[in-house]
């Protein structure tokens, strides 16, 4: 089995999702007392928060680098990083370290192609929805394309991230107004929604949507517990 490499902390709330879910994938595939084999790196998530909303991507680059580096040093075979935004700086993080980066678009892509889905609501952050380094990403490489919500829906979920899921905060009226942005994407020709922030799993899941949606911490940990088995 290898070992998988966790860049974590961003939120720490998600983490938790993805460290369970490595374990139980593995349990699942492996059974009795069989577990994941894991090095975490943890940040501090209001020191990187800072940073994002002052547009300093340079510096959480830096930071990341040297996570990452210390997740190798730390005996990890490669790395996923546990969170959509901070993938703004997977480039740079890739050229920092000798070991390879499961990509969460590329793993939330492949899952779509599979699935024959080529138009795609995407709720994240607003980095996430308004930057190309993901929606770029899944239209150029995979021929995916998607639909972001509009300027006042994309600030609401934005908010709903920060001030509310990662500080573990579930709220119903945020719920509900989610399940509304999700209804208007599927009207506007969306035939499934990525869940594109690790943390909104915890708010809205499939059984409160009648469009298949797409959890980016499941989808990315299924792959990580898939490339850890496959020898
Ligand atoms: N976990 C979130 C994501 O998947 C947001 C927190 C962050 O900015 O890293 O994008």
């Amino acid at each position: 089995m290898k070992t998988i490499g966790m860049l974590g902390g961003m939120s720490w709330e998600s983490t938790i999702s993805y460290y369970r879910e490595l374990n139980e994938g593995v349990k699942k595939a492996l059974g009795g007392l069989h577990s994941a084999k894991i090095v975490l790196n943890s940040v501090n998530f209001e020191e990187l928060e800072k940073l994002q909303h002052a547009d300093d991507w340079e510096t959480t680059a830096e930071i990341l680098k040297k996570s990452a580096q210390s997740i190798e040093d730390g005996g990890a075979d490669f790395l996923i990083i546990c969170t959509n935004t901070m993938h703004i700086v997977a480039p740079e993080i890739e050229a920092a370290i000798d070991i390879p980066i499961l990509h969460i678009a590329d793993a939330t892509a492949q899952k779509l192609v599979e699935d024959g889905i080529t138009k795609v609501g995407l709720l994240g952050t607003g980095f996430t929805m308004e930057k190309k380094f993901y929606k770029g990403r899944l239209t150029e490489k995979f021929d995916i394309e998607v639909l972001v919500p509009d300027e006042e829906q994309r600030a609401l979920v934005h908010k709903v991230i920060y001030n509310e899921l990662c500080l573990g905060k579930i709220n119903d009226e945020s719920r509900a107004a989610y399940l509304a942005i999700i209804n208007n994407l599927r009207d506007r020709g969306a035939q499934a929604v990525i869940l594109g922030c690790t943390e909104i799993g915890m708010l809205v899941s499939q059984k409160d949507s009648n469009i298949p949606l797409y959890d980016t911490t499941t989808i990315h940990a299924i792959q990580a517990v898939k490339y850890a088995l496959d020898d």
